[in-house]
């Protein structure tokens, strides 16, 4: 029988969280756009030891792909605390510092020994990492709106580390969390961004920042969406922005069908909606994300009750769900399994 994950590849719904790649223990499948898998159908048509290792349907990839598993209905009913914060040090973060404030607190107490992040150089080409140290956290601040495959560096990182950290967007983190729940402990907390859509480096780099924008890419200091405009602002100071809508629709395929803006599988959600700029949106949802940031508090800067808070976080969340929820539902009649949108609160 063909892993589920198939399916999911064949109706380009296929997030590239990079989760099967990280689990398959032969290593059948790679991810880079969305993930390949050896012959998923057809098992007889290639030999095994051809250069690849062709998919043995054990289905273990099955058991991690966020999209087999589905979305959950109320993304903010696991929520225990909810405030703004700042860290200490957020120059050349993306908003308040607090992602990158956590891990290298962390590392400095030694708390945990590998991170997950996302570095990229002068022509905005990202590459995932594996971070050891406050020193590697620095080279990873600021958002890259591509999308890259974060989860499938767990495959190294089990071999080498004990207490790992992942941050991700709302897919990465759910496949981390069922990768956690059903594969493997080591991954001690989890961090989820904030994400409404994300786009293939191609179209982002050749398409959106030239073409709609008018910037050379080299020339770009950071990008941002915020206030219904998509910025970029550029090394000589100049600010350039166009509305939302103009880019939106050359986001990825699944990221039409997907449901989850705040990473409702996260130990601790950090977005910009929500809070003052310059402050990061904090979701704390679990026991290990109260514990852990309870470890790098007196780093932050908190601000209780901020504006324009949970309300506006609450409208994007329907207004996600409003664009995409149809589509995922359409698609889910042409699985061959059971998923859908949960009716449960995590
Ligand atoms: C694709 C995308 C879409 C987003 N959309 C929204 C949104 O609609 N609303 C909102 O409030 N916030 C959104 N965010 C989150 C926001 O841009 C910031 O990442 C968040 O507020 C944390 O800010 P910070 O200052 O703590 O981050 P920093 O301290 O600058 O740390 C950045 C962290 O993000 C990680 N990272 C960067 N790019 C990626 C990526 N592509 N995939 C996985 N990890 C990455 C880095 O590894 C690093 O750990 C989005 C982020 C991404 C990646
Ligand atoms: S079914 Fe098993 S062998 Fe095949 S891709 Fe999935 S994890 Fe790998
Ligand atoms: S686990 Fe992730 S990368 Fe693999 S098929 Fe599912 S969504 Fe795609
Ligand atoms: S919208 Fe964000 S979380 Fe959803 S599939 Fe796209 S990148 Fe992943």
């Amino acid at each position: 029988m063909p892993p589920k994950i198939a399916e999911v590849i064949e109706h380009d719904v296929c997030a590239a969280c990079g989760a099967c790649e990280a689990v398959c223990p032969i290593g059948a499948v790679t991810v880079k756009k969305s993930a390949e898998i050896r012959d998923p159908n057809n098992l007889s048509l290639y030999e095994k030891g051809a250069g690849y290792q062709v998919c043995e349907g054990c289905l273990i990839c099955s058991r991690v792909c966020p999209v087999v598993d589905g979305f959950i209905e109320n993304e903010l009913a696991n929520v225990r605390k909810f405030f703004a914060a700042k860290s200490s040090n957020s120059a050349r973060s993306q908003d308040g510092g607090v992602t990158s404030g956590i891990l290298k607190s962390l590392f400095k107490q030694g708390k945990i020994d590998c991170a997950v992040g996302i570095t990229r150089n002068e022509k905005w080409e990202p590459e995932v990492v594996l971070l050891t140290s406050a020193e590697d956290v620095e080279r990873t601040r600021g958002t890259k709106y591509t999308s890259d495959p974060v989860v499938a560096a767990l495959r190294q990182a089990f071999e080498k580390y004990d207490r790992i950290a992942v941050v991700g967007v709302p897919c990465q983190v759910h496949s981390a969390r069922l990768i956690q729940d059903n594969i493997n402990e080591k991954i001690v907390l989890i961090i989820g961004l904030l994400c409404m859509e994300s786009f293939h480096h191609e179209v982002m780099l050749e398409k959106i920042i030239p073409e709609i924008l008018k910037v050379k890419i080299e020339d770009v200091r950071k990008m941002e969406f915020t206030k219904g405009k998509f910025w970029v602002y550029t090394d000589d100071g100049e600010v350039h922005s166009v509305p939302i809508k103009d880019v939106a629709k050359y986001a990825r395929n699944p990221c039409h069908h997907c449901c989850d803006y705040t990473s409702v599988f996260a130990d601790i959600s950090v977005g910009s909606v929500g809070a003052p700029d310059g402050w990061n949106s904090v979701f704390i949802r679990t026991e290990a994300g109260e514990k852990y940031f309870d470890m790098v508090r007196d780093e932050m800067e908190i601000m209780e009750d901020p504006k324009p808070g949970l309300e506006l976080v609450g409208k994007l969340i329907d207004m996600k769900r409003k664009n995409n929820a149809e589509h995922f539902l359409e698609v889910c009649k042409e699985f061959s399994f059971e998923t859908g949108i949960r009716n449960e609160t995590m």
